[in-house]
């Protein structure tokens, strides 16, 4: 059940990225296992899935510390608070969701004290309508200078949750902007190169527009035990 579904999402990201004139190795897989239990997470691990994406620290924490052993990475994909930084940092190899200068430069600190350089995206924020969070188009290229300055935290692209959309043709703009804005930004800045974009049901046309980084997991693993808010 689950291998045949992961083995479909592979296939529509394959022909994604082909329609597109993309490389498919180009594009990462996060299996979002936030609200799903234990067994699905292991059985995804042993078929071969390696990065996991998680939207609240306590629960990641709680869930990896139970899952050991696996040669896996966890992302952080939701909102962070700063006084959930400390554990953040240790337990996450990405944070998708830098939002705000002060998050950025706490971050720096706490990686600082366990001598670890934390990757990180700028969560952008294309509407009104999109998710509560994220930085404005026009504050994104301060807050990669302020990052760019800090030496315990790299950025390394950019982020987005738009609206939700019935069709997913009406989220293409959304993507559209999003590599854009990464484009712009990718002269003065090569190292701002991946976009993460794309969930289950619009992760081809996100791909399509360039995404690097989908973030799956309804598709992948079914409803959630508990539906959360983004
Ligand atoms: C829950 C979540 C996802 C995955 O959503 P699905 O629709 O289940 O694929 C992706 N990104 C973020 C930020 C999320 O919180």
């Amino acid at each position: 059940m689950l291998a045949s579904r992961i083995s479909s999402i592979f296939k529509k990201m394959t022909y994604a990225a082909l329609r597109a004139g993309r490389n498919p190795e180009e594009i990462k897989l996060i299996a979002v296992t936030k609200a799903q239990p234990d067994d699905k997470i292991i059985e995804a691990a042993d078929l071969g899935l390696r990065i996991f994406g998680e939207n609240r620290v306590q629960e990641a924490k709680v869930k990896i510390e139970r899952i050991k052993g696996f040669n896996i990475e966890w992302h952080m994909i939701g909102h962070l608070q700063t006084n959930k930084v400390k554990d953040a940092v240790k337990i996450f190899s990405l944070i998708h969701s830098v939002d705000s200068e002060k998050l950025a430069i706490t971050i720096d600190k706490e990686a600082e004290k366990i001598n670890k350089i934390q990757r990180v995206l700028v969560q952008v924020k294309l509407s009104e309508e999109e998710s509560k969070y994220g930085v404005v188009e026009e504050e994104v290229e301060n807050i990669i200078k302020v990052i760019e300055k800090l030496k315990n935290i790299r950025v390394e692209g950019l982020m987005t949750i738009p609206p939700y959309f019935e069709n997913p043709e009406d989220v293409r703009p959304y993507f559209k902007r999003l590599r854009q804005l990464r484009d712009l930004l990718l002269n003065k800045y090569p190292f701002i190169k991946e976009l993460s974009m794309g969930m289950s049901h619009d992760f081809e046309v996100a791909i399509e527009e360039g995404a690097t980084m989908v973030r799956i997991g309804t598709a992948l693993f079914g409803q959630r035990i508990k539906e959360e808010v983004i």
